[in-house]
């Protein structure tokens, strides 16, 4: 079993071990600051660095680091070279890695115990630290208000209260001594993450939070803000995810965020603070514009149908309209005069029929027939329908001919 120096000392990032088993990639040591995964924790990164003898000094990356459950070993993946049982090793973890997964982490306990605070049905049923965006899963179904009152408390707290960390090794016996937020299922010896104000003669009171954990942690809370929630997501179950970000990671979040907010805000010549209501100027001038651009396309259509001749054929006048741009054909098909027929033709022999109003003719059938004749297919109904025809010329033939001569 290595001696765990991630526990006994959680700041020494830089320790001497020597190799006690390898395994294919896998190494392990007799003592390791390397955290192994666990506890929704990713695991430590960093490097080993040995004597390989006539090669010199050699260097292997730690790409992972797992516990073995049963034996309690712990095995840390190098890429490239491995050094052999008995070789003195130097360990160096990754501290940048290392002190991002403590702010996730203790940010994960501060904000749970916030929520807590404010109404313990609020109560954490999972947690995940993989990425920079975490996340929260409660019970008790938190109000986007709610989740804002969290939020705010513990900014408050964790700006106005030096609250320390401190781990305690308790026998299961002892548990009920202290306020867990969250019952364990461990048994045996239990360590617990306190984060509570330093203690003094004068100061004796309840820890901001108490929870059974066996991950790494910053030493002051403080160190793990902002912790900033980014949104919630509603889960099966009637939980609440509520997804945050913790330390650096929400800072550089936060400010990347604020950037892209001014630069798109400058384009209005305005603050971030103006966005949205300049958003939505933009927004009732589009559909203004929107509403403008469909009633002047009307009164153009209008106008070309007019300008059309009108064939009599019996009881049907018909009109034959070519256009050009073949977003304009539902708008012609929309505007046929009463009591006229309208064939329309574009120049990607796309085809459309409508009749006005006051007109008994079943058009959807008259193009079915007209394409029968010209190639193609499409349909409609009774007052409008469109099409694909291979000849434009026969098409337009094909429907004069069948008002010629009608069954
Ligand atoms: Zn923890």
């Amino acid at each position: 079993m290595p001696d765990a120096l991630y526990y006994s000392k959680p700041h020494q990032l830089e320790f001497t071990a020597s190799v006690t088993g390898v395994d294919g990639q896998q190494v392990a040591l007799s003592a390791t600051a390397f955290y192994p995964e666990g506890g929704g924790q990713n695991p430590d990164l960093g490097k080993l660095v040995w004597d390989g003898g006539e090669a010199g000094l050699v260097e292997g990356a730690v790409t992972d680091t797992q516990k073995d459950k049963a034996s309690g070993e712990i095995w840390h993946t190098l890429s490239g070279p491995v050094p052999s049982v008995g070789d003195e090793v130097r360990g160096e973890v990754d501290a940048g890695v290392r002190w991002r997964h403590e702010q996730r982490h203790s940010g994960e306990h501060l904000l749970a115990a916030a929520f807590h605070k404010l109404n313990p049905a609020f109560a954490v049923q999972a947690v995940g630290m993989r990425g920079p965006e975490c996340t929260l899963d409660l019970a008790g179904q938190p109000s986007e208000s709610d989740v804002r009152a969290a939020e705010a408390l513990l900014r408050e707290t964790l700006g106005r209260t030096p609250l320390k960390l401190r781990t305690s090794e308790v026998s299961e016996a002892e548990l009920d001594r202290y306020p867990l937020r969250r019952t364990t299922k461990i048994t045996g010896t239990v360590r617990l993450v306190i984060f509570e104000e330093e203690r003094s003669e004068n100061v004796n009171g309840v820890p901001f939070d108490v929870s059974a954990c066996g991950g790494l942690h910053v030493p002051w809370a403080a160190m793990a803000s902002p912790v900033t929630v980014l949104r919630t997501e509603r889960l099966k179950g009637d939980l609440t995810r509520v997804v945050f970000m913790a330390g650096e990671e929400a800072a550089a979040r936060l400010a990347e965020t604020y950037q892209a907010s001014r630069a798109l805000a400058a384009t209005f010549s305005s603050g971030p603070t103006d966005l949205s209501a300049r958003v939505e100027v933009l927004r009732r001038q589009a559909r203004e514009a929107e509403a403008q651009l469909a009633s002047l396309r009307t009164a153009l259509i209008r106008r070309e149908i007019a300008a059309a001749p009108l064939e009599h054929f019996g009881t049907a006048s018909l009109r034959a309209l070519r256009l050009d741009d073949i977003a304009m054909l539902p708008v012609a098909l929309s505007a046929v005069p009463d009591g006229e027929l309208l064939v329309v033709t574009t120049a990607a022999r796309r085809v459309g029929l409508a009749r006005g109003a006051g007109l008994d003719l079943h058009v959807g059938e008259l193009l079915r027939s007209a394409l029968s004749v010209s190639g193609g297919k499409g349909g409609g109904k009774a007052d409008s329908a469109q099409g694909q025809t291979e000849d434009v010329t026969a098409f337009v033939g094909a429907v004069r001919t069948v008002l010629g001569n009608p069954n």
